[in-house]
C-alpha cells in the first residue's frame, strides 16, 4: 500500500502521449443516444397500441432496458463534459439520457463527479464504497445479514443488482440534497421527481401491465446491465488513504461490441484517470498505462470479475482485506494476494 500515488500523477504522465483531439468535446457521440431514444419510444408505441404475446413483450422489454442501460452510461459520460462543454446543455443532455433512471443531473455531478471520483474507495468519503468491518459492527440492523452463510449472501446480492442503481441513487438523494444551497435545492428536487412523475404517469396511460414490460421489467435488467459493470469497477479492490485509481480501480474486458454500445464504459481505470477524455482513446490509455507500470494495473474478463464477486464478502478489513463476518475469513483484494482465478480464503490469523 506503499507507493500510492493519486490520479493527477498518473495522468500528468500520460497526457503527453495523448493527441489533443482526446480531450475535445464529441457531440456527435449523442447519434448513439438519439438511436436508443428512438428505439425506446418506438417499443413504447408497439407495446402501448398493439396487443401482443406476453412472451413477446417480455422480448420488446429486453430492448427497453438495454436501451435505459446505454443511455445512462452516455449520460455518464455527458455529465463529465465529454459530449458538450455548455453547462445548461450539458445537463439537459444528461437528464434526458438518465432520465429512465430517475436520477437528476445536479445530485449525480454531485455525487459521482465530485464525491466517487474524488475520494475513490476512501473508506468514509466514498459514496459508492463497501463498508469496513467496524463501520458494519455499529450497524446492528445488519448485523443479522452478515450471519447468513457467503453463498446465501452473494445470491441476494446479485439478486438486488437489479435495483441497485435507483435504490442507491434514491439514498444519494437523501445524502446531498441538502448540501445543495437553499435557492438551488427545489431544482435539484424536481430533477428527480419529474422523471419519477412520467414514469408513474405512464401506469394510467397504458395500464398497469403493458407499465410492467414497458418501464418495470426495463428498469430491473437497466439496473442488472449498469451494477454489472458498477459492481466490479472497485469492489474486489483495496480501500485506499491516496486515490491510486491503478490500485483502486478494476478495468473488465468485454467483446468489441458490447464497449461499442456501452461508450467503452469497461475501461473504467482509465475513466478515473482522465473523466473528461472522449472514451474512445481509452484503449490508448491503457496501452500506456500497460507500458509504464504493467505490475500496478487489474485487468480481467468482466465474467470472470463477477464469478470473484460471487466467491467474496463486500466487508472491508484494514483496506486490503475483504473479510467475511460471520467466520474471520479472509479474502485479499487486487494487488494483496486476492488471486481471482483461484479464490481460497484464509483465516485472519494465517495473515
Ligand atoms: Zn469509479
Ligand atoms: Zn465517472
Amino acid at each position: 500500500m506503499n507507493d500510492l500515488h493519486s490520479f493527477s500523477w498518473y495522468a500528468a504522465r500520460i497526457k503527453k502521449h495523448m493527441p489533443i483531439e482526446a480531450f475535445k468535446p464529441v457531440p456527435r457521440r449523442l447519434l448513439g443516444g438519439l438511436t436508443y431514444l428512438v428505439i425506446t419510444i418506438s417499443c413504447f408505441f408497439v407495446i402501448g397500441l398493439v396487443e401482443l404475446h406476453p412472451l413477446i413483450n417480455l422480448g420488446i422489454s429486453i430492448i427497453i432496458g438495454c436501451s435505459f442501460a446505454g443511455l445512462g452510461f452516455l449520460g455518464h459520460e455527458i455529465l463529465h463534459g465529454t459530449v458538450v462543454r455548455k453547462s445548461w446543455l450539458r445537463d439537459l443532455l444528461g437528464a434526458i439520457a438518465f432520465w429512465p433512471l430517475s436520477t437528476g443531473p445536479q445530485l449525480w455531478r454531485k455525487w459521482h463527479n465530485l464525491n466517487h471520483h474524488v475520494h475513490t474507495q476512501h473508506d468514509e468519503n466514498d459514496p459508492d464504497a463497501w463498508p469496513t468491518l467496524e463501520r458494519i459492527s455499529k450497524l446492528k440492523v445488519f448485523r443479522w445479514i452478515y450471519n447468513l452463510p457467503l453463498p446465501i449472501r452473494a445470491f441476494f446480492a446479485f439478486a438486488s443488482l437489479a435495483v441497485q442503481f435507483t435504490a442507491h441513487s434514491l439514498k444519494m438523494f437523501t445524502v446531498y440534497v441538502k448540501e445543495f444551497k437553499p435557492r438551488k435545492q427545489p431544482e435539484v428536487w424536481l430533477q428527480t421527481i419529474l422523471p419519477w412523475m412520467t414514469w408513474i404517469g405512464l401506469i394510467f396511460l397504458i395500464g398497469f401491465t403493458k407499465w410492467l414490460f414497458a418501464f418495470l421489467i426495463p428498469l430491473l435488467i437497466a439496473n442488472f446491465i449498469v451494477m454489472a459493470y458498477i459492481s466490479t469497477n472497485h469492489r474486489l479492490n483495496p480501500l485506499t488513504p491516496v486515490n491510486d485509481p491503478l490500485a483502486n480501480s478494476l478495468t473488465v474486458t468485454v467483446p468489441k461490441w458490447v464497449d461499442t454500445i456501452h461508450f467503452n464504459f469497461s475501461y473504467h481505470t482509465e475513466h478515473h484517470l482522465f473523466p473528461g477524455m472522449n472514451p474512445k482513446y481509452y484503449p490508448i490509455v491503457k496501452q500506456h498505462i500497460k507500458t509504464m507500470w504493467p505490475e500496478r494495473y487489474h485487468e480481467m474478463p468482466m465474467t470472470q470479475a463477477l464469478i470473484a464477486l460471487w466467491q467474496t464478502p463486500r466487508v472491508y478489513f484494514e483496506h486490503n482485506e475483504l473479510i467475511d463476518p460471520m467466520n474471520k475469513n479472509a479474502y485479499g483484494s487486487l494487488g494483496n494476494k486476492l488471486d481471482p482465478k483461484a479464490i481460497l480464503p484464509r483465516k485472519l490469523t494465517d495473515k
